[in-house]
C-alpha cells in the first residue's frame, strides 16, 4: 500500500516534467527558426533596397561612354570585364549579368562557359515585377550560378545600338552566401546558447512553481485519502469547490459519505436484527412453554380433570398454536418482502369489493369487542390498479390494528375517497392513539410502543409488512393520531380509469 502511494505523485510529476522540458525545445527550436528566417529577409530585402539603382546606375555611367556590344555585334568582353573588376572592388558579392530582352545570358565575367550546370536564360517575370515597382518590392529571381536558387537581385533596361535588353545583378552573390552562412552560423551558435541557458533558468524555475501548484491538490487529495484509509472517517477534502480537480474532490467527499452512510445503516441493521431475533425468541417461548405446561397437566391429570377443564385447556393450547403460526407466518413474510423476494402483480380491481369482503370478515370480531366496524361511502365503486393480495394483507394489518387498539363501544371506519388519479384509503379509529414521540417509528420492524405498558400481545411486525406493500407500490402511508382520541391511517392507490 505504502509503495502506490509514495510513487503516486512522483511519476506524475516526471511527467509533467517530460511534457514541460518537450515544450521547451519545441519553443526555443521555433523561436531560434522564426527569429533566424526573418533576419535573413529583413536582411536581403534592406541589401535589395540599398542597391535598387545599382543596375540603372551601371547603364548610365558606363554605356553612355561606350557601347557593350562591338561592331560585329559581339559583347564588348574588355569593358564588361573593367565594370566587373570596378564593382567587385567595392562589393565582392555583386554579380553582372548581361540579357538579351528574352532573359538569355549574353555575357557575365563570372560565369564560366564551360560550366554544364550553369543557366544560359533567366526569367524575366521576376524582372518585370523589380522594374515595374523600381525596385521597391522585395522579389527575387533566378541565381544563374545556382540552377533552382532564388537571389536577390538589381535590374534595369537597356536599348543600346538598335538592341535591347538587360542589366541583371545579383546582389547577394556566392561571396555573400559564403559570408553571410558563416556569420548565420556563428550567430545561430550565440543564439542558441544564449536562448537555451535563459529559458533553461527561467523554465526550470517557472516549471517547477507551476508543477508544485499542479499537484499540491493531488497531494491534499492523497493526504486525505489516506487518513481515511488508515480509518479517520471524518477526514475530508476541504473546500472541494475551491480545487483544481473539483470533480475528484467532490466525489470523493460524497463517497467517503456514502461509505460512512452505508456503514451506520448496516450497524442499525444489524442492530435491528439482533434486537429481532431477541424479541422474536421471547416471543416463541413464551406461547411454547404455555403449550408445554398445559400439555404436560393434561398428561399427568388426565383422569382427575373433569371435562370442562380439559376442554379449557385444550382451548389454551389451540390459541397458542395459533399464536406461533401467527407470529412464524408474520416472520416469513416480512423476511420474503424485506428480501425482495416478493413481485407486485398490479391489476385492476375493486377495492371497494375487497373492502366489503374484509369488513365482512372482521365484523364478528368487532362485535365480540363491542366495536362499530364500518364502510364509508359504500355506494360508490373504486378501482384501483394495485395488487390485490398484497393489498388485502395491508388492510388485514390495519384494520386488525385498529379493532385491538379500540375500546369496548368504539368505532374503526374504513373509508374511501377518489381524488385526482388515486383512490385515497382511509382506516380511522376511535382507540387510545399513539404517542407523538413514537409515531415515526411505528413503521419500523419490530417498534410496539410501550411495550410494557400495552395489554395487546403483538409482535410489531404488522406495520412494518404494510410499509414494505407501500414501498412495493412506490406510495407511502401515513399516521395521524391523537392520544385517547383515535388513530388515522391514509394511503393512496393509483385509481384505474374504466373506460
Ligand atoms: P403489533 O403486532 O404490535 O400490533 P404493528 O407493527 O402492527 O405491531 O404495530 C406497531 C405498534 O404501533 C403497535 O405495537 C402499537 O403500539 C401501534 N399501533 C399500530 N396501530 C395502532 C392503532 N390503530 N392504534 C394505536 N396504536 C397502534
Amino acid at each position: 500500500m505504502k509503495k502506490t502511494e509514495k510513487t503516486l505523485t512522483p511519476k506524475l510529476v516526471k511527467k509533467l516534467w517530460i511534457a514541460f522540458v518537450l515544450l521547451v525545445l519545441l519553443m526555443g527550436a521555433s523561436f531560434i527558426f522564426i527569429t533566424g528566417y526573418f533576419a535573413n529577409k529583413y536582411s536581403q530585402e534592406t541589401t535589395q533596397r540599398v542597391n535598387a539603382d545599382v543596375a540603372h546606375h551601371v547603364i548610365a555611367e558606363k554605356f553612355t561612354n561606350a557601347s557593350p556590344f562591338l561592331e560585329d555585334g559581339s559583347v564588348n568582353k574588355p569593358l564588361f570585364g573593367d565594370l566587373m573588376h570596378d564593382m567587385m572592388a567595392v562589393n565582392q558579392s555583386i554579380e553582372v549579368y548581361l540579357l538579351d530582352e528574352a532573359g538569355n545570358i549574353l555575357y557575365s565575367v563570372v560565369l564560366d562557359p564551360s560550366d554544364k550546370h550553369a543557366m544560359h536564360k533567366v526569367s524575366l517575370a521576376p524582372i518585370a515585377t523589380f522594374i515595374d515597382n523600381k525596385g521597391e518590392k522585395f522579389v527575387l529571381g533566378d541565381d544563374p550560378r545556382n540552377p533552382g536558387e532564388q537571389k536577390i537581385f538589381s535590374a534595369a533596361p537597356y536599348a543600346i545600338d538598335n538592341r535591347e535588353g538587360y542589366i541583371y545583378i545579383i546582389l547577394a552573390g556566392e561571396k555573400f552566401k559564403e559570408i553571410s552562412n558563416n556569420l548565420l552560423g556563428q550567430y545561430f551558435a550565440k543564439l542558441g546558447i544564449g536562448a537555451t541557458v535563459l529559458t533553461t533558468i527561467f523554465s526550470a524555475l517557472i516549471g517547477l512553481l507551476a508543477i508544485w501548484f499542479l499537484t499540491k491538490n493531488l497531494r491534499l487529495m492523497t493526504r486525505t485519502v489516506r487518513k481515511f484509509q488508515e480509518g479517520d472517517l471524518k477526514a475530508r477534502i476541504e473546500k472541494p469547490e475551491t480545487s483544481d480537480i473539483e470533480v475528484f474532490a467532490k466525489s470523493f467527499n460524497e463517497m467517503a459519505d456514502t461509505i460512512v452512510g452505508n456503514m451506520d445503516k448496516m450497524k442499525s441493521v444489524d442492530l435491528l436484527r439482533r434486537e429481532l431475533i431477541a424479541n422474536v425468541s421471547h416471543d416463541l417461548r413464551t406461547p411454547l412453554s404455555v403449550l408445554k405446561g398445559y400439555i404436560e397437566t393434561l398428561q399427568i391429570k388426565r383422569d382427575t380433570l373433569s371435562e370442562a377443564e380439559k376442554e379449557e385447556y385444550l382451548q389454551i393450547t389451540h390459541d397458542n398454536v395459533d399464536k406461533l403460526s401467527n407470529l412464524i407466518n408474520q416472520l416469513f413474510e416480512y423476511s420474503k418482502l424485506e428480501a425482495e423476494q416478493v413481485v407486485p402483480v398490479k391489476e385492476p380491481f375493486s377495492i371497494t369489493e375487497l373492502s366489503h369482503d374484509l369488513i365482512a370478515k372482521f365484523k364478528v370480531i368487532a362485535e365480540q369487542k363491542q366495536i362499530t366496524l364500518e364502510l364509508d361511502n359504500p355506494e360508490e365503486n373504486s378501482m384501483v390498479f394495485a395488487d390485490v393480495s398484497l393489498v388485502e394483507r395491508a388492510l388485514q394489518n390495519l384494520i386488525e390494528n385498529a379493532i385491538k387498539y379500540t375500546e369496548a363501544s368504539g368505532k374503526v371506519t374504513l373509508s374511501l375517497t377518489k381524488k385526482g388519479e388515486s383512490v385515497e384509503i382511509n382506516i380511522t379509529d376511535t382507540g387510545t392513539g399513539i404517542p407523538v414521540n413514537e409515531q415515526p417509528f411505528i413503521f419500523d420492524r419490530y417498534k410496539q410502543v410501550a411495550k410494557n405498558t400495552t395489554k395487546h400481545q403483538g409482535h410489531g411486525l404488522g406495520l412494518a409488512i404494510v410499509k414494505k406493500i407501500m414501498d412495493l407500490h412506490d406510495t407511502t402511508i401515513t399516521v395521524l393520531s391523537k392520544p385517547r382520541q383515535g388513530s388515522s391511517f391514509i394511503f393512496k392507490l393509483p385509481a384505474y380509469q374504466v373506460s
